[in-house]
């Protein structure tokens, strides 16, 4: 049944709620014990989301505790009709429930002072497992379990990711972790990367991953704006190393480090430079000048940006040459520059950046959707530009544009002061 002999720190996490299943819930809990369990040094291998039928939960209890030295449920520990974890557990573990005066009282004080009266059913609440130990809710009603079952200590959690976070912090983690023997916490570094794919990414990583220290893992989570290099392991000298290592192979695709965002970064590059930027945006609409300005600290190097939509606009605002509008439609590398020119002029910057392209759904004359033209430029000078072929839709082509214009302008900042 159980997995006795299961790795000291390992922990699956058995979410109950027919929710779940259905699309009406998302599994947070899950998300959010794996980061707190690698942050006390213990492994989530494995998952699973059930419905609420005491014997779907039995048989996923079962399948569980056989993974893994350490199962925690959570969802079902209420006093509804569909709470059904208590009644599980017990099955689970061959033994009866008993109620438990003391959290009775607790749970009907609860109800006394707010002025309620408590409905007969919150009185299963406070019935355990015999052998479990109850964890009183701080915020709730429903009190966790704690219960070793053959080997395997099993803890149950309400679903409600305020109380289960409470519990967690309360009595849960210090339980998991000295039954684990106080492991070391489970660190992750990670490097961003933009304008490489995941394969061509990991191409390069191949040296790095074959001479990889066994207790260090290496994965590669690509997303349509940027690949994430992440290590994860115990040794933090050894993960700095090795961080180190897989920027150096990668050069200058690497955008940004750890929790660093890429407009951090570029915020980051135009202060250390008392640089100052404009932004001049057609498909991006505007969302290149928000990222800068979500960066706390914008106001020291953002001047403002104008959304340029039209051609009218691109030439009253940004002084783009209206000849060369209409000679190309808009969509053209050389009205990039002129607008990333033409914003660092209008708003006194040092540096203009420009988006310019087809963001779709149809495509523009003889341009197709996701033709993208980003430029970097001072108000005299060209700084360097990029044509990108971008797939995607209309929302997944403006974001990405988004990206590499900042990236764009991070790179052009690697340069060394003119
Ligand atoms: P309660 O005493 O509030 O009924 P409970 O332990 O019975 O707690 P559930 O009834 O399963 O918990 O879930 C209560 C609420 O908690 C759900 O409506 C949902 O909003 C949230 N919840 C449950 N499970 C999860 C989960 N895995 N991730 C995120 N939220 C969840
Ligand atoms: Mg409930």
């Amino acid at each position: 049944v159980s997995g006795p002999g299961a790795e000291a720190g390992t922990v699956v996490v058995l979410a109950v709620g027919e929710e779940l299943l259905l699309g009406d819930g998302v599994n947070t809990n899950l998300a959010w014990l794996g980061a707190q369990a690698a942050a006390v040094g213990l492994r989530v291998v494995g998952a699973e989301e059930v419905g609420d039928g005491v014997t779907e939960i039995v048989a996923a209890l079962r399948r569980c505790a056989a993974r893994a030295d350490a199962v925690v449920v959570t969802g079902g520990l209420g006093p509804t009709s569909d709470d059904r974890t208590r009644e599980a557990l017990a099955a689970f573990a061959g033994v009866g429930l008993v109620r438990d005066a003391d959290e009775l009282s607790r749970i009907l004080g609860w109800f006394a002072a707010r002025g309620r009266t408590a409905p007969p059913a919150v009185a299963t609440q406070a019935d355990a497992l015999v052998g479990a130990r109850l964890l009183t809710n701080p915020l709730g009603t429903a009190p966790g379990l704690a219960v070793e079952v053959a080997g395997t200590l099993v803890v149950a959690l309400p679903g409600v990711p305020a109380e289960l976070a409470a519990l967690w912090h309360a009595d849960v983690a210090d339980l998991l972790v000295r039954r684990a023997g106080h492991p070391a916490p489970l660190l992750t570094r990670q490097v961003r990367v933009v304008g490489r794919g995941e394969s061509d990414v990991a191409h390069r990583l191949a040296g790095v991953e074959a001479a990889l220290p066994p207790q260090v893992q290496l994965a590669y989570l690509a997303s349509p704006s940027e690949v994430r290099v992440r290590l994860t392991g115990r040794d933090p000298a050894v993960l700095a190393a090795l961080l180190d290592e897989v920027a150096a192979v990668l050069g200058d695709a690497v955008a940004a480090r750890d929790g660093q965002s890429l407009p951090e970064a570029v915020v980051a590059a135009l202060a250390g430079r008392g640089l100052t930027v404009a932004c001049a945006e057609s498909l991006t609409g505007g969302a290149l000048a928000a990222a800068l300005v979500d960066v706390a600290g914008a106001s020291g190097v953002l001047r403002g940006g104008v959304v340029a939509y039209s051609l009218d606009a691109k030439a009253r605002l940004l002084g783009v040459d209206p000849a060369l509008l209409a000679a190309t439609g808009g969509v053209d590398p050389e009205v990039a520059v002129a607008m990333a020119r033409g914003a660092a002029a209008a708003l006194g910057a040092d540096i203009g950046v420009a988006t310019t392209g087809v963001a779709g759904p149809d495509p523009v004359g003889e341009h197709p959707v996701g033709e993208v033209h980003v430029a970097v430029a001072g108000p005299g000078t060209h700084l360097s530009s990029q044509a990108l072929r971008l797939v995607g839709d209309r929302a997944l082509v403006r974001a990405v544009t988004t990206t590499r214009a900042l990236d764009l302008l991070r790179r052009a900042l690697l340069a060394p002061p003119a």
